[in-house]
């Protein structure tokens, strides 16, 4: 706890005082550019990844970054009220979800961990990613292990932005070009992002992208 409380103090001190302009600008209101869902893993860190400051990215971080598929209940729905809050409220821009490498709560999905059996809210959770699971363990007797779990991440992400596109508002912003989604692989050890390309259906290097688009 002393780390942390240090932290405001270094924080006020330094950070907070270099950007005192921003978050002036920022007392009454924001106005984010980009939904980003995340996994709760402490080794991502959205900020410090797209090099955004307070005020750009909405964010939404569970386990496995996941998107409940859009339904209508009764519920108490964290994930999906967040989202139905940007997009129709806040009309961000951009939905990007971010997946990473080893990633725990696809490692559990994937190798149906006996730990899950004690954590039920976990377990029952990682239920919506029991599709993407199922698809890997078809294929994964031809693989290397490590390209299993890069396999569950990146397939992950691509259910996630299905998921996206159930909800009526979201599939309606893209129609007409006022939204635009985007799916991610952050590599943990590296710092590099792949990203999806709907079209290939493989995940491509950022550096890669951005070169080719500025060249
Ligand atoms: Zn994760």
């Amino acid at each position: 706890m002393q780390q942390l409380l240090d932290g405001i103090v270094r924080f006020r001190r330094e950070d907070f005082e270099s950007h005192k302009e921003l978050f002036k600008e920022l007392k009454e209101q924001q106005r984010p550019h980009t939904l980003f869902i995340a996994c709760s893993d402490s080794r991502v860190d959205p900020n410090l990844i797209t090099g955004t400051l307070p005020g750009e990215l909405f964010i939404i971080r569970n386990i496995a970054n996941i998107v409940p598929p859009y339904r209508e209940s009764g519920e108490y729905a964290g994930t999906t009220s967040a989202i139905e809050y940007a997009v129709k409220v806040l009309e961000v821009e951009n939905i990007i979800v971010c997946g990473h490498s080893n990633c725990g709560g696809c490692a559990a999905s994937l190798h149906s961990s006996d730990m899950l059996n004690e954590l039920p809210h976990t377990h029952k959770w990682l239920e919506l990613i029991n599709p993407v699971r199922d698809t890997v363990l078809r294929e994964m007797d031809s693989m290397e292990p490590e390209a299993w779990e890069w396999m569950m991440e990146q397939g992950n992400v691509v259910e996630q932005l299905k998921h996206l596109l159930t909800y009526p508002y979201i599939k309606e912003k893209i129609m007409s070009g006022e939204l635009a989604l985007s799916g991610w692989h952050y590599i943990i050890e590296t710092g590099e992002v792949f990203i999806y390309d709907k079209d290939t259906g493989e995940f491509h290097l950022a550096n890669e992208i951005r070169k080719n688009r500025k060249g």
